[in-house]
């Protein structure tokens, strides 16, 4: 919750907003008109929900939430539209538009990945690596215990980020309940986003929720420390590790675990200006309300890595891959760091993101120019039923 009563007005949240910088005195006049009158105007379409305003704020007052806030109550019964609302009810979202793109491939390894079989680990691809970049998972280092994914088994950011804490709840029984069918007592995660859920939401809301998270790089590091893994393929690289926004919240060891893996795989590791949680964001939340900011975003992301002398962008959120398109005109490639373990164990990761990104938004335009409908469909979640408006 946004805390007034500790806000001082000092503008800090929007001066130092790496998408909007306002200048000091218009941003304490901005905050100070925010909160008196609940519209968020520029904030509406240049703030990207990073949460590097939360880090920086003097007081704590987690500015982050006065936006979430002041949009729950202006979207209150009007629910959200379908295609960010990953589920099954609702036929035209944007995993399932995904699966357009090698369909028959996509549905075989669903197939698996609804149905594991039992097991107390699982690999939790999440909906990223279940319906988008599918080539993630494919590697023998993913081999040791079953994967689960699809939308059965989606982490309910959408519902976190959109319906508020009942239903973040409720999803979060459903997820718990579904884990402990297959006897899953512990995951081991690709996607920030679910890390956020996994590690912070669920078990902030819920006493029940018990589920032990590793990310993977912790994970890789733990069979390379006991012996199992081994990277005769050093990467001999410069590398700076993008930290992703979604890891704001979790406990903050989690920063150096990827860290650690680089630097066991061959990587020097130097860091940018802005690193951890102080990390700033990749501008893909933002690149189709506000593609002019989002730029200005990425072009700063990538002068710190160029600044840092890396030769190599690694990082651990599929959507953080935004920023290969102009880091790669710098000569500076972006990479899964799952991609680099890969090619650390003399695998040769396809590295086809930029393609498949393209490929989607090619089929998501086509289909949405054939049927404009599809962005006007709206739901909302009651009860833990997601119902059409
Ligand atoms: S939320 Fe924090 S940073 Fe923003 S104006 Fe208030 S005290 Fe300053
Ligand atoms: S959440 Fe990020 S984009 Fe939004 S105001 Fe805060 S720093 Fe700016």
């Amino acid at each position: 919750m946004f805390n007034e009563k500790t806000c001082k007005k000092c503008g800090l949240c929007l001066s130092e907003c790496p998408f909007m910088e306002m200048p000091v005195e218009k941003a304490k006049q901005e905050i100070e008109r925010i909160i008196q009158t609940g519209s968020l105007g520029e904030v509406a379409k240049s703030c990207a929900g990073c949460g590097y305003c939360n880090v920086i704020c003097p007081t704590q007052s987690n500015p982050l939430d006065l936006r979430k806030q002041i949009l729950e109550k202006k979207s209150a019964g009007k629910g959200a539209v379908g295609l960010g609302i990953i589920c099954e009810e609702v036929p035209a979202n944007l995993m399932s538009m995904a699966m357009e793109y090698e369909k028959e491939e996509k549905e075989e390894n669903l197939k698996a990945y609804t149905n594991p079989l039992k097991s107390d680990t699982a690999f939790y691809l999440g909906c990223s690596l279940s319906y988008i970049y599918t080539d993630l998972a494919k590697s023998r280092l993913f081999d040791e215990f079953p994967k689960i994914g699809g939308m059965k088994y989606c982490c309910g950011g959408y519902v976190n980020r959109t319906f508020g804490e009942e239903e973040t709840k409720i999803k979060g029984r459903q997820l718990l309940d579904r884990f402990h069918e297959t006897g899953i007592q512990k995951v081991i995660t690709f996607c920030p986003g679910c890390d956020h859920m996994l590690q912070d939401v669920f078990p902030s809301l819920l006493d029940e929720f018990n589920i032990e998270v590793q990310p993977v790089f912790e994970y890789l590091l733990e069979r390379h420390k006991e012996g199992k893994l081994t990277f005769p393929n050093p990467l001999n690289r410069k590398v700076t590790f993008h930290d992703s926004c979604a890891w704001r919240s979790v406990d903050s060891k989690i920063y150096e675990g990827p860290r650690q893996l680089l630097e066991t795989m061959g990587a020097e590791v130097v860091e940018m200006k802005h690193n951890r949680n102080k990390s700033i964001c990749c501008g893909s939340p933002i690149a189709s309300r506000n593609p002019a900011a989002a730029d200005r975003v990425v072009e700063k992301r990538i002068a710190e890595a160029k600044e840092a002398g890396a030769e190599m962008i690694a990082v651990s959120c599929s959507g953080c891959f935004a920023l290969n398109k102009k880091a790669s005109e710098h000569n500076i490639p972006v990479f899964n760091i799952t991609e680099l373990a890969q090619m650390a164990i003399l695998e040769e990761p396809p590295h086809r993101l930029e393609e498949i990104s393209d490929a989607l938004n090619m089929n998501m335009f086509k289909t949405i120019s054939k049927n404009p409908d599809l962005l006007k469909a709206r739901y909302t979640i009651k009860d833990g039923k997601v119902i059409p408006l």
